[in-house]
């Protein structure tokens, strides 16, 4: 439609006298992408229904529960919810809301469902499968038909996996893109690992196997200082007490380099959305071999106060960033670092962060590798120590020889 000023002054065939539309227009929707993005937001404001089920998480599995937690047309993770809508069991032609939820039990998977009906009181059931509940909730569906003399319920179509929504498709892209999933063994894959899917199944801050993994966009760091799992640097001295030629001209180029670096590291990054998690740093110039990138910088302090600051910023929810120089020190980037602290972690990194001692203070310098072309992304192998499972974060890097876990 056209405004007054623009609109045709006579009868013209440009103009439409219709707006009825005589083609067939799609619409084209991306629902990985939509999935990828309500699990980004985790916020539970935004749920998605398929049919009868409404998602609400999709919690996840630790290394040693992969073995029990499936079967060979699902995967069970700790903490999944679900609300499938269905007939009550206690009002004939009505319907209610199951709230389905997956749970752990001494190592083996726990199904709980809590029957929400308006105006009564909720129902609860439990059982080790499933099919256990939902056989016996479709029984007392049919019996209550039989009772009201309703037409008859063709119970053996009702699967407690499907019931649960384990098996509709749009879960099934996100289950089948937890971290490790790899190895449940039975598990038939139907659709494989999604890329989109990888970002928000990051980290699960409570630490506890029991609650859902929240977003944690920014946190390059585990929770666990006090376990020493702060990323640490390959050590490397570099002073004027070494003694023969070579290395004086060598202490000499590196000291140089570190001079230069103060000024000219903003040539050598740029910060941009990572491919591997949240923002990552990214190579501004070709760099060649050993080339001092970027330097970590944060406030330098001891265990204690590295662990009390730790606390803090959990309870602000904060992403934390440390860097651990040795036994007694730690870098704190959080507040007051500099943009080397979104250097992502990657099992097949293409630099170092070395200590290097410099009129005797020890910097955490970022240093290439191997030679990088422009454009690629900076890593470097946080080498956090080997954590228990109830502390693993699961690796996103992508490389060939990924570790699967950070720790
Ligand atoms: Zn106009
Ligand atoms: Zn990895």
């Amino acid at each position: 439609m056209l405004c007054t000023q623009h609109k045709l002054k006579g009868p013209s065939d440009d103009e439409l006298s219709t707006f009825a539309v005589l083609r067939r227009v799609y619409i084209e929707r991306d629902e990985v992408k939509q999935i990828a993005s309500i699990l980004q937001r985790s916020d539970r404001i935004h749920l998605f229904r398929v049919g009868g089920l409404i998602f609400h998480a999709i919690g996840q599995l630790l290394p040693s529960q992969m073995a029990n937690f499936h079967s060979p047309t699902a995967i069970f993770p700790v903490g999944y919810e679900a609300t499938r809508i269905y007939w009550s069991t206690r009002v004939p032609n009505k319907r209610c809301r199951y709230r389905c939820r997956i749970g752990e039990d001494d190592g083996r998977p726990l199904f709980e469902v809590r029957v929400l009906e308006h105006g009564m009181e909720d129902l609860h059931y439990r059982d080790t499968t499933a099919e256990g509940i939902w056989d016996r909730v479709v029984q007392q569906v049919a019996k209550l038909r039989d009772d009201s003399s309703m037409l008859k319920l063709f119970t053996e179509h009702v699967k407690g996996e499907e019931m649960y929504g384990l098996t509709v498709h749009a879960v099934m892209r996100i289950t089948e893109s937890l971290p490790g999933v790899e190895s449940c063994q039975n598990y038939q894959f139907r659709y494989g690992r999604h890329p989109l899917m990888e970002l928000p199944l990051m980290i699960n801050p409570t630490g506890s196997a029991r609650s859902e993994p929240k977003v944690a966009t920014q946190c390059k760091r585990p929770h666990t200082l006090n376990s020493t799992s702060v990323s640490k640097a390959y050590q490397s001295t570099f002073t004027g007490e070494l003694n023969t030629p070579y290395s004086k001209q060598f202490v000499h180029s590196k000291s140089s380099q570190y001079r230069r670096l103060k000024t000219e590291w903003k040539n050598n990054v740029y910060l941009a959305r990572s491919r591997i998690q949240g923002l990552g740093l990214y190579a501004a110039k070709d760099l060649e071999k050993h080339t001092m990138v970027i330097e970590y910088i944060g406030t330098v302090i001891r265990n204690e106060v590295a662990n009390r600051r730790e606390k803090i910023y959990e309870s602000q929810n904060r992403g934390i960033y440390m860097f651990r120089i040795n036994n007694e020190q730690v870098i704190d980037a959080t507040l007051t670092g500099g943009p080397a602290r979104y250097v992502n972690h990657s099992c097949a990194p293409n630099c170092v962060a070395e200590v290097v001692t410099f009129d005797k203070e020890d910097k955490i310098i970022i240093i290439s590798s191997r030679r990088i072309p422009k454009g690629e992304e900076l890593t470097y192998d946080y080498q956090f120590d080997f954590e228990d499972d109830q502390h693993k974060i699961p690796c996103h890097c992508g490389a060939w020889n990924c570790r699967k876990w950070m720790n």
